[in-house]
């Protein structure tokens, strides 16, 4: 039978389907049509190669099934219509605005299309072009009218369903040129076909067609349903390489890494829930159960606790320090600021104050649990007392900043870390925590009250596993949230924040986050804090704090207003995570439309943590609707907000790189592929687990290799 192949003439690799590798080595100039200046179009477009070419996907499809002629249009419907431009007239209004109109037709009739603000289409859309525009038929003094309609520049293609590739203004290079290229470069591939990594049966268990089927399909669909079929087919091969990359780097570091078992039946973890004011709620229970068995177990814990602000996530990150404190090791919290890991401490020790570790150097076999802070400001004498007492294990538990672990600072044995709000902490990260106990990695959990839908968390922290808590500790009030547009509003909302503080309460003031700028944000914070002082709240007491305070002012003020002393605290965004002041009820942000839908939420965790009933005041200077303002009063559960905000961002792709060339992840989106991520992430498991080198899964080892950029892979991972 060999002897018949060799007989044949061709080499083995001649018979196999192609690769994605073997289409990125053959250069586009390779195909018919292409000479030396579409080539430098191409390349320009970001296309050199043939798998690049054949992995630019459609922007859009427009299906010409249901296309209309302009005689069967009629004035309130919605339309697909495919018109040839017959004349192009600039205008200006009064007003300085520019216009556009166009007058196209297609020999049953014409109409008129306007553009506002959109001058450039005057060029683009010359007499003689075709086009395909969808939008609303309007009755403009009895003629048909189309107002910014959606535009595809399709050319003479008679297809069904036609393709439409990204554009820019300046590509040299028109998207039926790239359709037809694409098929030319695809009717070559047909005789070998195009490998496919993904075993028939997955295929057939996950229902996916085969790879080749969803190029052919994705370019050139007969129908939108085929269309669909292949998105998700291709979508899935996305989501399968960054899972099989991830898993790939769970699995390594498991095998590589040798974790503390630690001791879960002591009696410190019990003795302090007991000692709390109240139970805790099935949630946090739940979280430090699974906690505790990967603390218990021989791999280094790796693990995202997820909670709303306020759910409680301290509680379960004490239990998870002390089940470290127990089993004779330390536990080390790392807070974004110093001033979170100043209150941290504070409340911590409060939390732990009295209760006994046992110490069999004491004669009375046991101590109290030692806790300390360690940040910049404790220097001189005291800093070299705590790190002293780091490296004889006299400190059960420190708190710090997220430098903590990098200032050469010794253990004697650290065997948890919790990393407070902060949402990556990467492979190299917790490598780095395998010095500092003695060749064994620490269990290290990270948390966050950034709601991440499940299938985000799963795809970006791929290596993670998650803990969530669903649900609030009984007894709070919510918070009502309302939205006050432009400057008479706000007169309202300084008149609630003074009948506020007579009541004897407190409110956050929010200056508008200025990104570009921190030395503008803080000269922001004190005009409104000048402003505010002199005029709308004259009399009460108010104070500033914002990122450019040296961090004993900080503290002292944040002091200040947790004491009462303080009725109106004015601060820029560093009040964004963990300060606690239950008596504050009033949030009031301004510019509230500069904020992400993530960053409000966060802020307005900040009231609603006492018994009163608490506002958060939503300010924006203009009266346009704003989406996530609208978000934002509509629901206070983070997960709900979590998915719109996906929404509002696009499709919640996983990166912001370009989205061209071979730069993976340009289809699937987290919002729309949840299911397909999940998948996703079970295959990943089920070949890496039989083949952890993938020798059996050439191609898709191939794929992941050549794909992932570095970028990407370094995302996944780094901090
Ligand atoms: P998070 O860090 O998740 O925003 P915290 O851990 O700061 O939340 O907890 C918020 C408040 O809720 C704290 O005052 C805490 O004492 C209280 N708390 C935590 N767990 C419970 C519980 N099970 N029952 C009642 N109150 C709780
Ligand atoms: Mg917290």
């Amino acid at each position: 039978m060999s002897a018949e192949a060799g007989a044949s003439g061709r080499t083995t690799s001649e018979e196999l389907p192609l690769t994605y590798g073997e289409l990125a080595s053959i250069d586009v100039g390779r195909l018919r049509g292409v000479g030396d200046a579409k080539r430098r179009a191409l390349s320009e477009y970001g296309i050199d190669d043939v798998l690049e070419l054949v992995m630019t996907f459609p922007r859009r499809w427009v299906d010409r099934t249901n296309q209309l002629r302009v005689a069967e249009a009629t004035p309130g419907e919605e339309v697909l219509l495919v018109v040839e431009v017959r004349s192009v007239e600039e205008r200006q209004t009064r007003n300085r605005r520019k216009i556009v109109n166009l007058r196209v037709g297609d020999g049953t009739g014409t109409l008129r299309i306007v553009f506002f603000n959109q001058p450039w289409r005057a060029r683009q859309l010359t007499p003689g072009t075709t086009i395909a525009v969808h939008g609303r038929i309007e009755d403009y003094r009895g003629s048909l009218q189309m107002t910014n309609p959606i535009v595809d520049l399709i050319g003479d293609r008679t297809g069904r369903i036609v393709p439409i590739y990204p554009q820019s203004e300046k590509a040299r290079i028109n998207t039926w040129e790239l359709a037809g290229l694409i098929d030319q470069a695809l009717r070559r591939c047909e005789q070998r076909g195009v490998a496919d990594p993904l075993p028939a049966s997955e295929r057939d268990r996950l229902g996916l067609i085969t790879r080749y089927e969803a190029l052919r399909a994705i370019h050139s669909p007969s129908t939108m349903a085929e269309a669909q079929l292949a998105r998700r087919r291709l979508a899935f091969d996305e989501l399968l390489r960054v899972q099989v990359e991830l898993v790939r780097r769970k699995r390594e570091l498991e095998r590589t890494s040798q974790g503390i078992r630690h001791t879960i039946d002591g009696h410190l973890v019990g003795r302090f829930i007991e000692r709390l004011p109240f139970p805790l709620t099935a949630a946090q229970s739940n979280a430090i159960e699974e906690i505790q068995r990967d603390m218990a177990s021989p791999h280094p814990m790796h693990r995202l606790l997820q909670g709303d602000v306020g759910a409680g996530k301290t509680l379960v990150a004490v239990a998870s320090l002390l089940t470290a404190v127990q089993s004779g090791h330390q536990g080390a919290l790392m807070a974004p600021t110093e001033v979170l890991a100043e209150q941290h401490a504070s409340g911590i020790s409060r939390l732990l104050a009295d209760l006994q570790v046992s110490d069999g150097g004491n004669l009375f076999g046991e101590r109290p649990v030692r806790v300390e802070l360690l940040t910049n400001r404790i220097a001189g004498a005291d800093r070299r007392e705590v790190l002293s007492a780091l490296e004889d294990g006299s400190v059960d538990v420190v708190i710090g900043t997220h430098a903590l672990i990098q200032e050469g600072v010794d253990f004697a044995s650290l065997g948890a870390v919790v990393v407070d709000e902060q949402h990556r902490f990467g492979v190299e990260q917790r490598a780095a925590l395998r010095a500092k106990s003695g060749g064994l990695v620490p269990d290290v959990l990270v948390m966050t009250a950034t709601p991440i839908p499940r299938t985000a968390a799963m795809t970006v922290y791929g290596d993670l596993d998650v803990s969530v808590l669903n649900e609030l500790p009984p007894g709070r009030t919510p918070i009502t949230t309302r939205w006050a547009a432009g400057p008479l509003d706000e007169v309202a909302v300084w008149s609630a924040v003074r009948d506020e503080v007579t009541a004897g309460r407190q409110a956050y003031v929010v200056c508008p986050l200025i990104e570009e700028s921190e030395n503008l944000e803080v000269a922001a914070a004190e005009d409104t804090f000048e402003r505010l002082t002199t005029d709308e709240l004259s009399g009460i007491r108010v104070g500033l704090l914002h990122g450019r305070m040296h961090s004993r002012d900080k503290e002292a003020m944040m002091g200040a207003f947790r004491a009462g002393e303080i009725d109106v605290l004015v601060a820029t965004t560093v009040i964004e995570v963990g300060v606690d002041v239950p008596n504050a009820t009033v949030m009031v942000v301004l510019d509230a439309d500069r904020f992400g839908i993530a960053q409000l939420h966060q802020l307005r965790g900040r009231v609603g943590r006492g018994t009163q009933a608490s506002t958060c005041w939503l300010v924006t200077s203009g009266t346009d609707p704003n989406a996530r303002v609208d978000a934002l009063v509509a629901t206070t559960d983070g997960f709900e907000l979590a998915e719109i905000d996906l929404e509002l961002r696009g499709e919640g792709t996983l990166m912001s790189t370009a989205q061209k060339g071979r730069s993976d992840l340009k289809l699937a989106s987290l919002r729309r592929d949840r299911e397909l991520v999940e998948h996703a992430r079970d295959v990943a498991f089920s070949i890496v687990d039989a083949d952890p080198d993938l020798s059996t899964h050439e191609v898709l080892r191939d794929e992941v290799e050549l794909m992932l950029t570095e970028t990407e892979s370094d995302y996944l991972t780094k901090s």
